[in-house]
This record gives C-alpha cells, structure tokens and sequence, in this order.
C-alpha cells in the first residue's frame, strides 16, 4: 500500500465537475486577477468565519505580513508568538522590521503556553501571535485576557485552522485579526498560493485592501509604496467551490483522528488531545513518541513501508540559522525543542479509509517494535 500525508489528487476527484467548471469561468471571462470571483469569495469566507471583511492575498505569508503592515507593526516594535510552528509565523514579523519574541508552548496542546506570555511582555510589545497548531484552537481566553490588560493586538495565525471552532466561534472571529493561508495542502487549499486576512476592524481591512495592490487608490493613482500581493481568480474561484465542502472534510477528519485513537490506545504513543469546548480540524494528525524512541528511524521506516508520515515541526523557530542573530540557545524553549525531536504526523484527509488507517497503525506497530 502507498498512503500519502495527504491525498490532493482523492479530493479533485471527488469534485470535479465542480472544479472544473469553476476554472473554465475563469478563463472565459478572462477575469485572471482580482476581479468578480475573489470578491464573491471574500464575502463568502467572510460569512463562513463570521466577520466583517475578508480580504484575499497572494499567500498565507503574505496574509501575516500584511495583517502586521496595517495594525501598524513595524521597527521597535516586539510581537509574542510561539517557537513551535511553521517558519512563515516568525518570518512575516521580522520581515515587517518587528522582533519576533517567543514563548514556549504547552505540553498537552503544543499551542503557546498562555501562563509564559506575561513574563515575555516589555514596554516594546504591541501584539500577541497565536498559532492555532494542527487545526487545534489556541487558549484564546486566557491570550486576550492578557492582551486586553497590557493593551496588545492579538493576530491569530489561522493557517492550520480554517474552519475550527473555539467556545462556538470560529477560528478567524477570535483576534483583531487572523491569517489564513489557501496553500493545496491546507484544510481549505487552492490549486497554487492564496491567502486571506479577515477582521472586524473596518480601518484594517481598507488598510489591507490598499497595500495588497500597491497602494492603489485608483489604476494609475498610488497613494503609498504597496505589495503585489493580490488573490488571482483562478484560485478564487477554485476555493469557492471548495468553501461549501469544508464542513463535511472537517468532520471527516475528526472522525479519523477519533478511529486512529481507537487504533493507537495500545501503542507507547500519546496522540493528539483535545482542549474543552474547542472544535479542532485536525490539519495534521499529531503524535508523540515516548522518550526512547528514535522518531526519525521510525520515520524512516514508515516511509519505506508506503506511510507517508511527516514530522511538524523538526526545528523551533530560535534554533533556525535565519534566526541566529536573535542568539537564542537550545534550552531556551525545553518544550517545544522536545516536542520537535519526539512528534511524527500521520496520514490524514478526508477520503482516507479505515483499512489504510489500519495500514498506517500495523506499521506504526511494528516500526514501534523494531
Ligand atoms: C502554511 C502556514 C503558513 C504560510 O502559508 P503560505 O500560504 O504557505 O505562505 C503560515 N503559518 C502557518 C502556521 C502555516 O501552517
């Protein structure tokens, strides 16, 4: 059996007439770039996250670093995120010329560990990143309770989360902003890089507006220095056709996450849990190797075995040499460095079967045993 991390070719299949017809407007209408199909999409993913506007850009990068740009983040200025993510997280603050600070994360839910921000906090801090890890929400009650007491921003970085819920909203609906990233690969993904910035702040979203299109007021009239960071149709409309499924491939994938923990309860594994009153969507499906496991050996072995397993993520944000002029030291995150030698991905999406979980499990087994 071959059994990928995740089966995009599965999902075309699935909705292909859809798709297809999706694209072929596109190209009729000659609409390539912004245009009628991401307006129609922006106020579609609006509704979906429950805010006011959604503005749609070229990646989930793009999203943070603009989302930063218009809440008017910049040199001097500090931003609290976690080590334990993907790079993009940390890069977009440094790139808008602010000091990404890192805290370490909490051991159950590998989301930043609410009870280390406040020692993190100086006269320099303006915002609070949150990474919603897995498609798991972050402690967002315990974050803006902190926020709002030492007046911070919250941005959530909601690449992994299109879709879930925390205490009945919606990931997006949680922060003065949040960033989603439409990468194929993602919960809601595009066929190449899309992202989108979503808000309630009206000032915030026009600010995205302008920067996304060069500081465009009107064709020719630029009213500052922008980004060609623009949605382009063809994506618009592919996700538009996608956005009515995501529910359903969500729940797909809880109930894929629960049979793998029915699966893994007897293995010296510890698999994903849950935080309360939280609808996780499950973007990656999370375990930990107990201590005296060689993770990449097992990883190794899976791969060789047709598993197509993942490891998210191999090295905190403070030990990547791009972030060496920070002088961060191993030691300086325990959690999150453990977590990066000791946590491996298993398949999942939502047109996985029960025999190639039990596949995936069997072999984990017996990599497990070797
Ligand atoms: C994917 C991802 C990003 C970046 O999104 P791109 O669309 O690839 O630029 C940022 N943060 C997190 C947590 C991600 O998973």
């Amino acid at each position: 059996m071959n059994i990928p991390l995740v089966d995009l070719k599965a999902q075309y299949q699935s909705i292909k007439p859809e798709i297809d017809a999706a694209i072929q407007r596109v190209i009729d209408n000659t609409a390539f770039i912004m245009g009628k199909e991401v307006a129609q999409f922006e106020e579609a993913f609006a509704d979906y996250c429950g805010v006011d506007y959604a503005i749609g850009v070229s990646s989930g990068t793009g999203a943070l670093f603009l989302a930063l740009l218009a809440h008017g983040i910049g040199p001097g200025d500090e931003v609290i995120t976690t080590p334990f993510t993907f790079f993009a997280t940390g890069e977009a603050i440094a790139q808008v010329g602010a000091r990404p600070v890192f805290v370490d994360i909490d051991p159950v839910t590998y989301n930043i560990n609410p009870e280390l921000i406040e020692a993190a906090i100086t006269p320099y801090t303006k915002a609070i990143m949150p990474v919603h890890l897995y498609g798991q929400p972050a402690d967002m009650a315990a974050i803006q309770a902190i926020a709002e007491k030492h007046g911070l921003i919250v941005i959530e970085d909601a690449a992994q989360a299109h879709g879930s819920r925390y205490h009945g909203l919606r990931a997006g609906a949680l922060g003065d902003s949040a960033c989603f990233s439409f990468y194929p690969s993602k919960n809601l993904g595009c066929y190449g890089d899309g992202g989108m910035v979503v808000t309630n702040d009206a000032k915030v979203a026009e600010r995205v507006r302008k920067l996304r299109d060069h500081g465009r007021q009107s064709k020719y009239l630029h009213d500052e220095l922008g980004y060609g960071h623009r949605l382009d149709g063809i994506q618009a409309a592919i996700l538009g056709a996608k956005l009515p499924h995501l529910d359903a491939w969500n729940a797909a994938r809880r109930a894929r996450a629960a049979h793998y923990a029915e699966l893994l309860a007897d293995l010296p594994v510890h698999p994903p849990q849950q935080a309360p009153d939280t609808d996780p969507v499950y973007h990656c499906y999370t375990i930990r190797l107990e201590e005296d496991f060689d993770r990449d050996a097992i990883v190794a072995q899976l791969k060789q075995e047709g598993v197509g397993v993942g490891v998210h993520y191999p090295i905190p944000l403070h030990l990547q040499p791009a972030f060496r002029f920070m002088e961060l030291e191993p030691g300086a995150f325990p959690i999150s460095e453990y977590m990066a030698d000791h946590v491996l991905s298993l398949p999942i999406y939502a047109e996985l079967t029960d025999e190639q979980q039990e596949y995936v499990v069997q072999k984990l087994r017996e990599a497990l045993q070797t």
